[in-house]
């Protein structure tokens, strides 16, 4: 199978980066349509890496490590967080 590292990167942080900010702004929506909506704009501004993988599983620690680190995950999915949060989309 195909995976992007970035994707699954930005599905194993999403909860935590959205609980941390909805600590400071608990009204922000956390529904399936926004939390989409954040991962899509968080992804288009991450570079794309594809990996071929036989096993089905990767390990979280090496997909960061192929990224460069959590970092950039975490300031993509913050903005993104933001963005959606000012312009809701329903
Ligand atoms: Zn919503």
């Amino acid at each position: 199978m195909i995976i992007n590292y970035p994707e699954v990167a930005v599905r194993e942080l999403i909860d935590e980066v959205l609980e941390n900010y909805k600590k400071k702004n608990p009204d922000i929506c956390d529904c399936e349509r926004c939390r989409n909506d954040i991962m899509a704009l968080a992804l288009n501004n991450l570079p794309v890496k594809y990996i071929v993988t036989e096993k089905g599983h990767i390990y979280t620690k090496a997909i960061f490590d192929q990224i460069g680190g959590k970092a950039q995950v975490i300031a993509a999915l913050t903005a993104a967080i933001q963005k959606v949060h000012k312009f809701p989309r329903h």
